[in-house]
């Protein structure tokens, strides 16, 4: 296969892949800490993370020799046994974010499934919500996933459109704001609010302070679980370890996934109380891969690096080293720039010429990986493990392009 070059790669996919993707024409093939390579050998900057996903940078070497270590002994056994990785990493895992318990699972909207069917449980197990009456409050601009209960929670036409009927029970309401979410709040059949404390996919969209806390509190005033998928906001990336620790506010139930692996495998999470996670009993809720000990054991070892290499706090730092330089670019092109810690979205200006699609394209070729998302917004979001100097060399690149 080596003797192939990038169009090749590019080929086989289009002839013999599904085309639900629109990739840029780039085949990587290798990967460590910030940078990848291509077929061809060219390095570049990668300002994607796999959608923040590789927190802990490419091939990180403690989550390899982790990953190694257990495959050699143990990978799957299924939750029809016990297996000697699955109890420490729970343990770890809520101590580490302060909950009783822990669901594990693999992909993020299996993990986001898991808190709706909870959340659910509880409404009609504790809140007194009559059977089958349950309502999820969720925000415009949402990005939950792709299962029919994600999309069903969707206003993205470009997920939604050809796929219902859809799942009943979301109520969509404005994001940032906290008036409508306690309207909705005030209905009696309202089990749980989803929400992303940062929108990523939608743009990286920051609500405004006090968004969060203000609705942490009106779901406790109403008794409704407040449920925050940190899968692209968590473990580090907007410098502090979720990114609904910038208000103080603890979720009922935190959704976690993505870097939860260092993208070595696919794991998510959800944690909660017993009081909520005990809704859900043996033989209600499950999967063949959650919880299996290959998963435990990278999953461990990736949040021992978060912790162990300080990353959250790097991104902290070199987020508003990373927004100011953007911010001093002068281009008729950059309407805006905004975000938190390393993660950052810069909103392309529509009658600028070029669009944000033809910017990612000239900063691959020259270096750079980045990914826009809703047509115009080029969300940047590098490995948390990337450097001072690094990040400059990076900020010179885009510069260049702009
Ligand atoms: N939730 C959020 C906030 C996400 O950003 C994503 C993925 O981008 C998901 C859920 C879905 O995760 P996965 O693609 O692993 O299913």
């Amino acid at each position: 296969m080596t003797d192939k070059n990038a169009r090749d790669y590019v080929e086989l996919e289009d002839r013999f892949g599904a085309h639900n993707y629109h990739s840029l024409p780039v085949v990587l093939t290798k990967g460590e800490g910030v940078f990848l390579w291509d077929v061809e050998g060219r390095r570049y900057f990668d300002f994607l993370s796999a959608y923040s996903a590789v927190n802990q940078g490419h091939c990180h070497p403690k989550i390899v020799n982790a990953l190694i270590a257990q495959a050699r002994t143990l990978a799957l056994t299924s939750r029809a046994f016990h297996n000697d990785r699955l109890g420490p990493f729970e343990k770890y895992v809520t101590e580490l974010f302060g909950y009783t318990r822990v669901l594990p699972m693999n992909s993020g909207v299996e993990a986001v499934e898991t808190a709706l069917k909870l959340c659910r449980k509880w409404a009609y197990l504790k809140k007194g919500v009559p059977d089958g009456k349950a309502k999820i409050v969720v925000c415009e601009g949402n990005f939950h996933g792709r299962t029919i209960a994600a999309i069903s929670a969707s206003t993205s036409e470009e997920s939604r459109a050809g796929f219902g009927p859809y799942l009943p029970g979301f109520e969509v309401i404005p994001y940032n704001d906290e008036r409508t979410l306690a309207r909705a709040c005030s209905d009696p059949s309202v089990a749980g609010f989803l929400v992303e404390p940062i929108q990523g996919e939608a743009g990286v969209v920051v609500p405004d302070e006090g968004y969060l806390r203000r609705a942490r509190e009106l779901c406790s005033e109403r008794n409704v679980l407040f449920m925050a998928d940190e899968i692209q906001t968590g473990l580090g990336r907007t410098g502090l370890m979720l990114a609904c620790d910038h208000e103080s506010v603890r979720p009922d139930v935190l959704i976690l996934g993505k870097a939860l692996s260092g993208g070595m495998l696919p794991v998510s999470a959800v944690l909660a109380d017993d009081e909520v996670m005990l809704c859900i009993r043996p033989g209600e809720h499950g999967s063949t891969y959650g919880g299996n000990p290959l998963a435990c054991a990278v999953a461990l070892a990736a949040l021992d690096v978060i912790r162990d290499e300080h990353l959250a706090l790097n991104a902290a730092r070199l987020g508003e080293v990373f927004r100011a330089g953007l911010r001093a670019i002068r281009s008729p092109a950059i309407e805006s720039v905004r975000g938190k810690g390393l993660l950052t979205g810069v909103v392309i200006r529509a009658e600028g010429g070029k669009t944000a699609w033809e910017y990612c394209l000239a900063l691959a070729k020259e270096g750079l990986l980045a990914k826009q998302t809703r047509e115009n917004i080029i969300r940047f979001a590098p490995p948390l493990v990337i450097t001072e100097e690094q990040l400059h060399e990076a900020l010179a690149v885009i510069k260049n392009v702009f």
